[in-house]
Protein backbone atom coordinates (compact mmCIF):
# COMPACT_ATOMS: atom_id res chain seq x y z
CA UNK A 1 0.00 0.00 0.00
CA UNK A 2 1.51 3.27 -0.68
CA UNK A 3 1.63 5.92 2.11
CA UNK A 4 3.70 9.39 2.31
CA UNK A 5 6.16 8.32 4.93
CA UNK A 6 7.50 6.21 6.41
CA UNK A 7 9.34 6.01 10.24
CA UNK A 8 11.85 2.51 10.36
CA UNK A 9 12.82 0.97 13.63
CA UNK A 10 13.64 1.83 16.85
CA UNK A 11 11.27 1.76 19.85
CA UNK A 12 8.10 3.44 19.50
CA UNK A 13 6.65 4.77 22.65
CA UNK A 14 2.43 5.01 21.78
CA UNK A 15 1.29 6.94 24.53
CA UNK A 16 -1.79 4.36 24.40
CA UNK A 17 -3.21 4.26 27.89
CA UNK A 18 -1.80 0.40 28.35
CA UNK A 19 1.14 2.11 28.15
CA UNK A 20 1.69 0.17 25.19
CA UNK A 21 5.72 0.41 23.90
CA UNK A 22 7.30 -1.70 21.01
CA UNK A 23 10.25 -2.43 19.89
CA UNK A 24 11.56 -2.45 16.26
CA UNK A 25 8.98 -1.13 15.56
CA UNK A 26 7.37 1.43 12.70
CA UNK A 27 5.19 4.21 11.79
CA UNK A 28 3.25 4.68 8.29
CA UNK A 29 1.66 8.11 7.71
CA UNK A 30 -0.66 8.94 4.94
CA UNK A 31 -2.62 12.41 4.74
CA UNK A 32 -1.34 13.90 8.02
CA UNK A 33 -2.47 10.48 9.76
CA UNK A 34 -1.11 7.49 11.26
CA UNK A 35 -2.09 4.59 8.83
CA UNK A 36 -0.12 2.08 11.08
CA UNK A 37 1.95 1.38 13.84
CA UNK A 38 3.59 -2.13 14.38
CA UNK A 39 6.80 -3.99 14.41
CA UNK A 40 9.05 -2.86 11.50
CA UNK A 41 8.80 -6.52 9.53
CA UNK A 42 5.07 -6.19 9.04
CA UNK A 43 5.23 -2.36 8.26
CA UNK A 44 8.05 -3.24 5.54
CA UNK A 45 6.02 -5.85 4.16
CA UNK A 46 2.55 -3.76 3.87
CA UNK A 47 3.46 -0.23 3.13
CA UNK A 48 6.12 1.57 0.47
CA UNK A 49 6.55 5.39 0.58
CA UNK A 50 8.86 7.85 -1.18
CA UNK A 51 10.31 9.00 2.06
CA UNK A 52 11.60 6.71 4.88
CA UNK A 53 13.32 8.25 8.00
CA UNK A 54 15.67 5.23 9.53
CA UNK A 55 14.75 5.02 13.09
CA UNK A 56 16.96 2.56 13.96
CA UNK A 57 18.70 2.79 17.23
CA UNK A 58 16.43 5.73 18.09
CA UNK A 59 12.72 6.36 20.32
CA UNK A 60 9.40 8.16 18.76
CA UNK A 61 7.61 9.40 21.19
CA UNK A 62 3.92 11.58 20.49
CA UNK A 63 4.38 15.08 19.90
CA UNK A 64 3.96 16.99 23.56
CA UNK A 65 1.45 19.74 23.92
CA UNK A 66 2.21 23.06 25.22
CA UNK A 67 -1.35 24.10 26.55
CA UNK A 68 -0.38 27.81 27.71
CA UNK A 69 2.12 29.96 26.43
CA UNK A 70 2.84 34.10 25.44
CA UNK A 71 5.05 33.70 22.54
CA UNK A 72 5.35 37.37 22.42
CA UNK A 73 7.56 36.89 25.63
CA UNK A 74 10.53 35.21 23.75
CA UNK A 75 11.46 38.90 23.78
CA UNK A 76 11.72 38.97 27.35
CA UNK A 77 13.71 36.25 28.54
CA UNK A 78 15.76 38.05 31.51
CA UNK A 79 14.00 41.18 32.33
CA UNK A 80 11.89 40.15 34.92
CA UNK A 81 13.94 37.81 37.21
CA UNK A 82 13.24 37.53 40.89
CA UNK A 83 10.04 39.28 40.98
CA UNK A 84 6.51 37.94 42.24
CA UNK A 85 3.32 37.93 39.88
CA UNK A 86 1.86 41.60 40.12
CA UNK A 87 5.24 43.60 40.42
CA UNK A 88 6.59 41.16 37.39
CA UNK A 89 3.90 42.31 35.19
CA UNK A 90 4.68 45.97 35.55
CA UNK A 91 8.21 45.60 35.46
CA UNK A 92 8.51 43.37 31.97
CA UNK A 93 5.35 42.06 30.54
CA UNK A 94 2.94 45.36 30.68
CA UNK A 95 5.55 48.28 29.66
CA UNK A 96 6.56 45.96 26.82
CA UNK A 97 3.33 45.18 25.31
CA UNK A 98 2.05 49.11 23.90
CA UNK A 99 5.31 48.90 22.20
CA UNK A 100 4.89 45.47 20.02
CA UNK A 101 3.67 45.55 16.20
CA UNK A 102 2.95 42.37 13.76
CA UNK A 103 6.72 42.09 12.38
CA UNK A 104 7.97 41.70 16.51
CA UNK A 105 5.26 39.19 16.95
CA UNK A 106 6.16 37.33 14.38
CA UNK A 107 9.65 36.97 15.08
CA UNK A 108 8.99 36.39 18.83
CA UNK A 109 6.05 33.91 18.09
CA UNK A 110 8.68 31.81 15.32
CA UNK A 111 11.33 32.35 17.67
CA UNK A 112 9.03 30.30 20.29
CA UNK A 113 7.35 27.80 17.56
CA UNK A 114 11.19 26.78 16.80
CA UNK A 115 12.07 26.27 20.61
CA UNK A 116 8.76 23.94 20.90
CA UNK A 117 9.82 21.83 17.73
CA UNK A 118 13.34 21.39 18.44
CA UNK A 119 11.84 20.27 22.46
CA UNK A 120 9.66 17.83 20.78
CA UNK A 121 6.69 20.03 21.22
CA UNK A 122 4.03 19.90 17.92
CA UNK A 123 1.19 21.69 19.03
CA UNK A 124 0.76 24.99 21.19
CA UNK A 125 -1.58 26.79 22.45
CA UNK A 126 -0.88 30.84 22.72
CA UNK A 127 -2.63 33.45 25.24
CA UNK A 128 -2.05 36.54 23.00
CA UNK A 129 -2.72 39.99 25.08
CA UNK A 130 -4.95 42.58 23.87
CA UNK A 131 -3.48 44.82 21.55
CA UNK A 132 -4.76 47.94 19.30
CA UNK A 133 -2.74 46.36 16.54
CA UNK A 134 -5.08 43.46 15.35
CA UNK A 135 -2.30 42.07 12.93
CA UNK A 136 -0.70 41.02 15.75
CA UNK A 137 -2.97 38.04 15.85
CA UNK A 138 -2.58 37.28 12.24
CA UNK A 139 1.14 37.70 12.12
CA UNK A 140 1.10 35.06 15.11
CA UNK A 141 -1.03 32.67 13.01
CA UNK A 142 1.17 33.41 10.09
CA UNK A 143 4.22 32.08 12.34
CA UNK A 144 2.54 28.89 13.18
CA UNK A 145 2.22 28.29 9.99
CA UNK A 146 5.55 28.87 8.38
CA UNK A 147 7.35 27.18 11.23
CA UNK A 148 4.84 24.28 10.67
CA UNK A 149 3.90 24.29 14.17
CA UNK A 150 -0.40 23.09 14.98
CA UNK A 151 -1.30 26.41 16.94
CA UNK A 152 -4.22 27.65 18.76
CA UNK A 153 -4.57 31.35 19.15
CA UNK A 154 -6.23 32.39 22.13
CA UNK A 155 -7.51 36.44 21.41
CA UNK A 156 -7.26 38.10 24.80
CA UNK A 157 -9.43 40.54 26.57
CA UNK A 158 -9.21 42.78 29.21
CA UNK A 159 -11.11 45.87 30.05
CA UNK A 160 -9.42 46.63 34.00
CA UNK A 161 -5.85 47.82 34.45
CA UNK A 162 -3.27 47.54 37.04
CA UNK A 163 -1.94 51.40 38.80
CA UNK A 164 1.27 50.99 37.88
CA UNK A 165 1.06 50.31 34.38
CA UNK A 166 -1.88 51.58 32.15
CA UNK A 167 -2.18 50.63 28.65
CA UNK A 168 -4.12 52.06 26.11
CA UNK A 169 -6.42 49.65 25.50
CA UNK A 170 -9.35 49.08 22.75
CA UNK A 171 -12.64 49.49 23.87
CA UNK A 172 -14.17 45.89 24.85
CA UNK A 173 -16.67 46.14 22.03
CA UNK A 174 -14.12 46.90 19.90
CA UNK A 175 -12.15 43.70 21.29
CA UNK A 176 -15.39 41.51 21.04
CA UNK A 177 -15.50 42.06 17.22
CA UNK A 178 -11.56 41.62 16.52
CA UNK A 179 -12.60 38.40 18.03
CA UNK A 180 -15.33 37.83 15.74
CA UNK A 181 -13.08 38.66 12.89
CA UNK A 182 -10.39 36.32 13.77
CA UNK A 183 -13.08 33.74 14.23
CA UNK A 184 -14.57 34.33 10.60
CA UNK A 185 -11.20 34.13 9.29
CA UNK A 186 -9.72 31.17 10.96
CA UNK A 187 -12.44 29.34 12.66
CA UNK A 188 -13.09 28.05 16.30
CA UNK A 189 -10.10 25.43 16.52
CA UNK A 190 -7.21 27.83 15.81
CA UNK A 191 -8.99 30.77 17.52
CA UNK A 192 -9.96 30.61 21.35
CA UNK A 193 -11.85 33.74 23.13
CA UNK A 194 -9.43 34.29 26.19
CA UNK A 195 -10.21 36.78 29.07
CA UNK A 196 -6.81 37.85 31.05
CA UNK A 197 -8.10 37.22 34.54
CA UNK A 198 -10.91 37.80 36.90
CA UNK A 199 -9.21 40.84 37.93
CA UNK A 200 -8.68 42.13 34.47
CA UNK A 201 -12.75 42.21 33.86
CA UNK A 202 -15.95 43.57 34.82
CA UNK A 203 -18.08 40.58 35.38
CA UNK A 204 -20.59 41.76 32.06
CA UNK A 205 -17.64 41.38 29.84
CA UNK A 206 -16.89 37.70 31.40
CA UNK A 207 -20.62 37.13 30.69
CA UNK A 208 -20.26 38.57 27.20
CA UNK A 209 -17.15 36.67 26.50
CA UNK A 210 -18.74 33.51 27.40
CA UNK A 211 -21.40 34.29 25.37
CA UNK A 212 -19.44 34.59 22.16
CA UNK A 213 -17.51 31.75 22.74
CA UNK A 214 -21.08 30.06 23.24
CA UNK A 215 -22.12 31.62 20.48
CA UNK A 216 -19.65 30.42 17.75
CA UNK A 217 -18.98 27.49 19.29
CA UNK A 218 -14.81 28.23 20.53
CA UNK A 219 -13.37 27.68 23.34
CA UNK A 220 -12.24 29.95 26.46
CA UNK A 221 -9.38 30.13 28.44
CA UNK A 222 -8.10 32.43 30.89
CA UNK A 223 -5.54 32.33 34.07
CA UNK A 224 -7.54 30.86 37.49
CA UNK A 225 -6.26 31.61 40.45
CA UNK A 226 -2.45 32.08 39.85
CA UNK A 227 -1.73 33.18 42.69
CA UNK A 228 -3.29 34.41 46.55
CA UNK A 229 -3.94 38.14 44.76
CA UNK A 230 -6.78 36.49 42.02
CA UNK A 231 -9.46 35.16 44.78
CA UNK A 232 -8.59 37.98 47.44
CA UNK A 233 -9.26 40.57 44.79
CA UNK A 234 -12.37 38.19 43.60
CA UNK A 235 -13.96 37.58 47.13
CA UNK A 236 -13.35 42.13 47.68
CA UNK A 237 -14.62 42.53 44.07
CA UNK A 238 -17.63 39.72 43.42
CA UNK A 239 -17.74 38.23 46.99
CA UNK A 240 -16.45 34.99 46.40
CA UNK A 241 -13.54 33.23 45.77
CA UNK A 242 -12.61 33.12 41.80
CA UNK A 243 -13.83 29.78 41.06
CA UNK A 244 -17.50 29.76 42.62
CA UNK A 245 -17.75 33.08 41.35
CA UNK A 246 -17.09 31.70 38.13
CA UNK A 247 -19.22 29.45 38.60
CA UNK A 248 -22.04 31.89 39.61
CA UNK A 249 -21.98 34.12 36.31
CA UNK A 250 -22.39 30.79 34.12
CA UNK A 251 -18.51 30.51 32.93
CA UNK A 252 -17.64 27.66 33.63
CA UNK A 253 -17.80 24.43 31.10
CA UNK A 254 -15.70 21.97 29.67
CA UNK A 255 -14.81 24.11 27.08
CA UNK A 256 -12.92 26.28 29.70
CA UNK A 257 -9.06 25.67 29.72
CA UNK A 258 -7.77 27.27 32.89
CA UNK A 259 -4.45 28.45 33.21
CA UNK A 260 -2.29 27.63 36.75
CA UNK A 261 -4.76 27.19 39.27
CA UNK A 262 -2.00 27.07 42.04
CA UNK A 263 -4.12 28.57 44.76
CA UNK A 264 -7.34 26.31 44.82
CA UNK A 265 -8.59 25.36 47.61
CA UNK A 266 -10.37 21.65 47.86
CA UNK A 267 -14.00 23.23 47.22
CA UNK A 268 -12.61 25.01 44.06
CA UNK A 269 -10.80 21.87 43.06
CA UNK A 270 -14.54 20.08 42.97
CA UNK A 271 -16.20 22.90 41.52
CA UNK A 272 -14.12 22.39 38.64
CA UNK A 273 -14.22 19.15 38.70
CA UNK A 274 -17.99 18.90 38.63
CA UNK A 275 -17.94 21.02 35.55
CA UNK A 276 -15.72 18.63 33.33
CA UNK A 277 -12.79 21.37 33.55
CA UNK A 278 -9.46 21.84 32.17
CA UNK A 279 -6.33 22.64 33.58
CA UNK A 280 -2.89 24.16 32.24
CA UNK A 281 -0.30 22.90 34.67
CA UNK A 282 2.47 25.17 33.99
CA UNK A 283 5.68 24.61 36.86
CA UNK A 284 8.52 26.37 35.63
CA UNK A 285 6.85 29.26 35.56
CA UNK A 286 5.03 28.52 39.11
CA UNK A 287 8.63 28.25 40.30
CA UNK A 288 10.04 31.12 38.55
CA UNK A 289 7.32 33.49 39.91
CA UNK A 290 7.44 31.77 43.26
CA UNK A 291 3.37 31.22 42.62
CA UNK A 292 3.25 28.06 44.64
CA UNK A 293 2.66 24.20 44.00
CA UNK A 294 -0.77 23.93 42.35
CA UNK A 295 -2.97 20.63 43.28
CA UNK A 296 -2.78 18.79 40.23
CA UNK A 297 -2.48 15.13 41.59
CA UNK A 298 -5.66 16.33 43.50
CA UNK A 299 -7.36 17.55 40.11
CA UNK A 300 -6.25 14.40 38.45
CA UNK A 301 -7.85 12.29 41.24
CA UNK A 302 -10.89 14.24 40.58
CA UNK A 303 -11.22 13.57 36.89
CA UNK A 304 -9.92 17.34 35.69
CA UNK A 305 -8.46 17.42 32.41
CA UNK A 306 -4.89 18.51 33.12
CA UNK A 307 -2.18 18.99 29.81
CA UNK A 308 1.51 20.77 30.37
CA UNK A 309 2.43 24.42 29.71
CA UNK A 310 5.45 25.92 29.01
CA UNK A 311 4.13 29.50 29.87
CA UNK A 312 5.51 32.77 28.22
CA UNK A 313 8.93 32.74 28.62
CA UNK A 314 9.35 36.22 30.43
CA UNK A 315 8.67 33.73 33.32
CA UNK A 316 10.68 30.63 32.16
CA UNK A 317 12.62 31.65 30.87
CA UNK A 318 12.26 29.32 27.31
CA UNK A 319 10.28 27.29 25.78
CA UNK A 320 11.71 24.01 26.26
CA UNK A 321 8.34 21.20 26.84
CA UNK A 322 11.43 18.68 27.98
CA UNK A 323 12.90 21.13 30.65
CA UNK A 324 8.93 21.41 31.97
CA UNK A 325 8.21 17.65 31.82
CA UNK A 326 11.43 17.32 33.86
CA UNK A 327 10.21 20.20 36.55
CA UNK A 328 6.43 19.36 36.50
CA UNK A 329 7.03 15.53 36.92
CA UNK A 330 9.63 16.88 40.05
CA UNK A 331 7.36 19.12 41.57
CA UNK A 332 4.55 17.40 43.28
CA UNK A 333 6.82 15.21 44.77
CA UNK A 334 8.65 17.86 46.74
CA UNK A 335 5.17 19.69 47.52
CA UNK A 336 3.81 16.03 49.04
CA UNK A 337 6.97 14.56 50.39
CA UNK A 338 6.17 11.41 48.23
CA UNK A 339 8.25 10.06 45.57
CA UNK A 340 4.65 8.28 44.20
CA UNK A 341 2.54 10.73 43.82
CA UNK A 342 2.89 12.30 40.21
CA UNK A 343 5.14 9.46 38.12
CA UNK A 344 7.17 9.80 34.78
CA UNK A 345 4.42 8.14 33.12
CA UNK A 346 2.02 10.65 34.21
CA UNK A 347 3.99 13.52 33.69
CA UNK A 348 3.69 12.45 29.76
CA UNK A 349 0.35 11.64 29.88
CA UNK A 350 -0.18 15.27 30.96
CA UNK A 351 1.94 16.35 28.47
CA UNK A 352 0.15 14.43 25.72
CA UNK A 353 -3.45 13.39 25.55
CA UNK A 354 -3.94 15.61 28.95
CA UNK A 355 -2.71 18.59 26.37
CA UNK A 356 -4.93 17.09 23.46
CA UNK A 357 -7.95 16.49 25.76
CA UNK A 358 -7.65 20.38 27.24
CA UNK A 359 -7.72 21.87 23.31
CA UNK A 360 -10.85 19.63 23.04
CA UNK A 361 -9.25 17.53 20.31
CA UNK A 362 -9.23 13.73 20.65
CA UNK A 363 -7.45 13.55 17.16
CA UNK A 364 -3.88 13.71 18.77
CA UNK A 365 -1.56 12.57 21.57
CA UNK A 366 -1.23 9.42 21.28
CA UNK A 367 0.18 7.33 18.55
CA UNK A 368 -2.11 5.08 17.34
CA UNK A 369 -4.08 4.66 13.67
CA UNK A 370 -6.07 7.21 12.60
CA UNK A 371 -4.57 10.07 14.69
CA UNK A 372 -2.93 12.78 13.42
CA UNK A 373 0.83 11.82 12.86
CA UNK A 374 2.64 14.46 15.57
CA UNK A 375 5.76 13.07 16.82
CA UNK A 376 9.34 13.22 17.42
CA UNK A 377 12.69 11.14 16.66
CA UNK A 378 14.65 10.94 19.83
CA UNK A 379 18.37 10.29 19.51
CA UNK A 380 19.20 8.46 23.23
CA UNK A 381 23.13 8.42 22.31
CA UNK A 382 24.11 11.26 24.19
CA UNK A 383 25.50 11.36 27.79
CA UNK A 384 22.85 12.78 29.88
CA UNK A 385 20.51 9.66 28.27
CA UNK A 386 22.57 6.34 28.20
CA UNK A 387 21.69 3.94 29.08
CA UNK A 388 18.10 3.57 28.23
CA UNK A 389 16.14 0.92 30.50
CA UNK A 390 12.68 2.65 30.92
CA UNK A 391 11.93 5.05 27.88
CA UNK A 392 9.52 7.26 29.61
CA UNK A 393 11.96 7.83 32.45
CA UNK A 394 14.40 8.30 29.58
CA UNK A 395 12.61 11.03 27.90
CA UNK A 396 11.10 13.00 31.39
CA UNK A 397 14.24 12.73 33.39
CA UNK A 398 17.30 12.16 30.90
CA UNK A 399 16.41 14.50 28.11
CA UNK A 400 17.16 17.58 26.45
CA UNK A 401 16.80 19.34 23.18
CA UNK A 402 19.86 17.74 21.87
CA UNK A 403 17.68 14.29 21.98
CA UNK A 404 15.38 15.79 19.54
CA UNK A 405 16.28 14.54 15.83
CA UNK A 406 13.29 14.88 14.09
CA UNK A 407 9.97 16.44 14.41
CA UNK A 408 6.73 15.56 12.25
CA UNK A 409 3.65 17.48 12.76
CA UNK A 410 -0.16 16.81 10.81
CA UNK A 411 2.94 14.07 8.53
CA UNK A 412 5.01 17.31 7.64
CA UNK A 413 8.56 16.46 8.84
CA UNK A 414 9.13 20.04 10.52
CA UNK A 415 12.44 19.42 11.95
CA UNK A 416 14.18 17.38 9.41
CA UNK A 417 17.39 15.70 11.55
CA UNK A 418 17.84 18.43 13.60
CA UNK A 419 17.37 21.00 10.49
CA UNK A 420 14.45 23.61 10.63
CA UNK A 421 12.36 23.23 7.32
CA UNK A 422 9.99 25.94 6.96
CA UNK A 423 11.79 29.06 7.93
CA UNK A 424 15.47 30.44 7.77
CA UNK A 425 16.11 29.42 11.17
CA UNK A 426 19.08 31.58 11.98
CA UNK A 427 17.74 35.07 10.46
CA UNK A 428 15.11 34.66 13.07
CA UNK A 429 17.56 33.92 15.80
CA UNK A 430 19.30 36.96 14.71
CA UNK A 431 15.98 38.99 14.21
CA UNK A 432 15.18 38.48 17.65
CA UNK A 433 17.72 39.15 19.64
CA UNK A 434 18.16 42.87 17.36
CA UNK A 435 14.17 43.48 18.21
CA UNK A 436 13.85 42.68 21.36
CA UNK A 437 17.12 45.16 22.28
CA UNK A 438 15.43 47.77 20.73
CA UNK A 439 12.16 46.47 22.45
CA UNK A 440 13.95 46.86 25.88
CA UNK A 441 15.26 50.37 25.50
CA UNK A 442 12.15 51.13 24.03
CA UNK A 443 10.01 49.88 26.58
CA UNK A 444 12.22 51.10 29.28
CA UNK A 445 12.48 47.43 30.93
CA UNK A 446 16.44 46.61 31.16
CA UNK A 447 17.19 49.11 34.28
CA UNK A 448 17.08 46.05 36.67
CA UNK A 449 19.22 44.00 34.05
CA UNK A 450 21.73 47.43 34.37
CA UNK A 451 21.53 47.58 38.07
CA UNK A 452 22.28 44.21 38.57
CA UNK A 453 25.53 43.71 35.84
CA UNK A 454 28.50 45.53 35.49
CA UNK A 455 29.55 45.37 32.22
CA UNK A 456 33.15 45.63 31.95
CA UNK A 457 34.25 48.73 29.73
CA UNK A 458 30.97 51.05 31.05
ZN1 LIG B 1 -0.20 33.09 31.20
Amino acid sequence: MAVDLLVLGGTVVTGRPDGRVLFEGAIAIADGAIAAVAPRREVEAQYAAPRTIDAEGMIVYPGLVDTHTHLYQTLLKGLGDDLPLMQWLDASTLPSIPHLTPHLCYVAAALGCIESLRSGCTTIFDYMVDHRDTEIYDAILQAFDDVGIQGVLGRGLRDRQTEAVQLNLPSFPDQLADCRRLLDRYGPERVWVTPGATWAMEEDSLRAARRLASDRGTRLSLHTDEVLFDSEESLRRFGQRTVPFLERIGFLGPDVLHAHCVQLSEEDCQILAQHGSCVSYNPVSNMYLGSGVPPIPRLLELGVTVGLGADGAASNNSQDMLEALKVGALLPKVAWRDPAIFTAADALRVATVGGAKALGRDDFGTLEPGKRADLFVFDPLHAKSVPVHDPVSTLVYSSGEVNVRTTIVGGRVVLDDRRIVGIDEDAILREAQSVALELSEIADTRRRVEARLTVAGS
